[in-house]
Parts: structure tokens; C-alpha cells; sequence
């Protein structure tokens, strides 16, 4: 049974869960979480990646990035917007590449095969969702490794099995990114990643595995999900449910990580995740909406340590879709297959 009681704690309203058995010790578990701010982190890659643009610029290497944007999708034109926007405010050279909605694969196909042989291009970024004539995967695997900047080809994703380098999705590796930069303990933790997708859970189970965590992947097929939650040290959420993790799931104590991006508009359910919380709820009254992740809000004074939505695990995948550019155009500008396509005049 779970007794919340009222707090107010460093100048902000806030509550406290404490559990039967921990009443006796009650203060001890009371606390409010460290709040992992991914927009700090953020600016602190941020800095540190123009100072490498600009070295490399001055060697004669200006990173470049080229988004290819198919059709309109009003959502995607937004994301890319603000991926070139990244690119500008870094000193990248970037490339917007506008197929229409109708491309065929063949279209596609030669595209992204432009692409691979431009040599001021470092890295290619193909903006989901594709349209349905057109086999993702088949695209994403067209693209050079090594300028896959998203991480997503499986040359990349098997180098990231084996722990060898190569270019690691963004989202997990900005997941990662955080817990170093706040000087969260992973190695020897025991870490529970809610989710196993492709792009988020299972690169961010491999990521904390070779970080010498002990990693448990959860699914929706998962058993007894509230205990295997209880156990974890880090528990990266990463299901796309709104407020589904509850704080009686978290062990006091633990860094949460929550990846969800969930946008609600149902009044019943923005209640009951804002219970505790009146300014955001009068927030939502006010717009209708509010972007929420897949951890309860009320984890905020059980954690120890976690990610706000938004603000949290969000500025950190443009971040390191920037940084995965730079590294990109690093590797491969000083390897020995870029000094021989210069040679035989492929380079613009
Ligand atoms: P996804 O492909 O839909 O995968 C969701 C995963 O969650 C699946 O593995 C699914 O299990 C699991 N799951 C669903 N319901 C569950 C339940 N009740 N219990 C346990 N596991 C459950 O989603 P995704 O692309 O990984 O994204 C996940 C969330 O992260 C979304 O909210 C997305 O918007 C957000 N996201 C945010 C960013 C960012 O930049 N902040 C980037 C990427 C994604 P099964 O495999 O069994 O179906």
C-alpha cells in the first residue's frame, strides 16, 4: 500500500510516496529526484562540437550533413527543420534532399547511392516514416555504414553487438550521454530497460551491458513487470505508454531514464497523472494538451535521479545525431578508402 502525504521541499510543492516497509525509516526514502536535464547536456556537447568543427573546418574538413525528406508530412518537416537548424548553429555544412511523396524505390534507391558517393557528404539521414510504396528497411541498409549517422544499418548495429566503434542510434546513446555526464554508477547496476525496439531498447540494453550493467530487457510479453521494475538501479522506459511505470514500481533510490514522448489529451488521464502536480494540470487545461513520458510523474519523489518530459531524454537525439556526424566525417575522411575515391576524382 502506497501513502502519499504533502511536502514542500527547496522552495516547490512536491509529495512523498513511502511504503509500509520502509516507514520506520521513512525519511531515509523521501526524497525529491536530481533532475537529469538533457537540454544542459545538450549545450555542454554543443560547445564541445564546435570547437571540433571548427578544427576540422580549419584542416579543410567541414562536416556535412544531408537529410532526404520525402513528401510532407508536416511532423517530419518539423524534425528536419530543426536537424538542419542543429547543423547551422554547429558550423555543419547540411543538404536537404527533397524526393515527393510518390518516389519509387528505384528513385530512392539512387538517392541514397548519390548520397554514398558524395564526398562532402559525411552523413546521410533518411527521415521516417518513409511512404508505403517504399521498403524502409531496404533504404536504411542502402546506406553507406559509414555514413549511417542514425545507427540504424546493421553493419553498425552488429559492430555494436561486438563492442567494436562504429556509429550507435542516437536516442540510446544520448541515454547513455546522461547517465555519464551526471556520474551515475552503471557498471555492476542492475539495469532494466522497459522496451526492445530497434531504434531505443536494444541498443540501449547493449550500450549499458557493455557498460558492465546488469541489463534485464522487458517486453509487453513480460511477467510480474511491477517487480522486475522494483529491482532496478536504472530503468531506461522506452514503451511509448504514458505514465504506465508507476512510482510504487521504482526502487527509492534509482535513476529513471525515461524515454517515452507520449502527447495526451484525455482530461480523465491528464488527472490522474497530475494529480500531485496542479501547475502542469492547469497547464494542460489551458492548452489541451501536455507531452508526458512512459514514467509516472510521481517517480519524482521516489527516484533518486531522473529525466524530465520534456527537456529530458529529448534535446539529447539531435545532440547526438550532431556528434554521430562529427565522428562520422572523422573516421572516414581518415581512412584509406576516402584518400582513394579523392585520388580518382569522385570528390565535388
Ligand atoms: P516501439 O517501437 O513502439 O517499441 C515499444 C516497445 O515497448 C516494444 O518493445 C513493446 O514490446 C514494449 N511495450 C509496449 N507495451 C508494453 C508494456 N505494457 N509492457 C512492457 N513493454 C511494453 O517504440 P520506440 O520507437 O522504441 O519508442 C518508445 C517511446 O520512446 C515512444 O514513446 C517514442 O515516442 C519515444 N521515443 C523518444 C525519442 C526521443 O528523442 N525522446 C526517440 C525515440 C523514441 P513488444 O516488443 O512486445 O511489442
Amino acid at each position: 500500500m502506497v501513502k502519499i502525504k504533502s511536502l514542500r521541499r527547496s522552495g516547490r510543492p512536491g509529495f512523498c510516496v513511502c511504503y509500509d516497509s520502509f516507514l520506520q525509516n521513512e525519511s531515509e526514502h523521501c526524497m525529491n529526484a536530481r533532475i537529469l536535464s538533457g537540454t544542459e547536456i545538450r549545450n555542454q556537447i554543443f560547445a564541445e562540437l564546435k570547437d571540433e568543427v571548427r578544427l576540422l573546418t580549419s584542416a579543410g574538413v567541414r562536416p556535412g550533413l544531408a537529410a532526404v525528406l520525402v513528401g510532407e508530412n508536416p511532423a517530419s518537416q518539423l524534425y528536419v527543420k530543426s536537424k538542419i537548424a542543429a547543423c547551422e548553429e554547429l558550423g555543419l555544412a547540411s543538404a536537404l534532399i527533397t524526393p515527393p511523396a510518390t518516389a519509387n524505390m528505384l528513385e530512392m534507391l539512387a538517392v541514397v547511392e548519390d548520397l554514398n558517393r558524395d564526398n562532402n557528404v559525411d552523413g546521410i539521414l533518411v527521415q521516417l516514416p518513409l511512404p508505403p510504396q517504399i521498403d524502409t528497411k531496404r533504404i536504411l541498409e542502402a546506406v553507406d555504414p559509414a555514413k549511417d549517422v542514425d545507427g540504424f544499418h546493421p553493419v553498425n548495429l552488429g559492430r555494436l553487438v561486438s563492442g567494436r566503434p562504429g556509429l550507435v542510434a542516437c536516442t540510446p546513446l544520448g541515454c547513455l550521454e546522461i547517465l555519464r555526464r551526471n556520474n551515475i554508477q552503471i557498471e555492476g547496476a542492475n539495469a532494466v530497460v522497459l522496451g526492445r525496439s530497434d531504434i531505443v531498447g536494444k541498443p540501449m540494453a547493449l550500450l549499458l551491458m557493455h557498460a558492465n550493467a546488469t541489463v534485464t530487457i522487458c517486453h509487453s510479453k513480460t511477467r510480474d513487470l511491477r517487480d522486475v521494475v522494483r529491482r532496478a538501479d536504472i530503468i531506461v522506459a522506452a514503451m511509448g505508454k504514458a505514465g504506465y511505470v508507476e512510482a510504487d514500481w521504482i526502487k527509492p533510490g534509482a535513476t529513471v531514464i525515461d524515454v517515452g514522448t507520449n502527447r495526451v489529451t484525455d482530461p480523465a488521464e491528464a488527472a490522474r497523472l497530475f494529480q500531485n502536480f496542479p501547475e502542469r494540470l492547469e497547464k494542460f487545461r489551458a492548452k489541451g494538451s501536455a507531452l508526458v513520458g512512459d514514467v509516472h510523474p510521481d517517480a519524482l519523489n521516489i527516484a533518486c535521479a531522473l529525466t524530465p518530459v520534456p527537456g529530458g531524454v529529448g534535446p539529447m537525439t539531435i545532440t547526438m545525431l550532431m556528434s554521430n556526424t562529427v565522428k562520422a566525417a572523422r573516421l572516414r575522411r581518415a581512412s584509406p578508402r576516402f584518400s582513394a575515391t579523392q585520388s580518382s576524382g569522385r570528390a565535388r
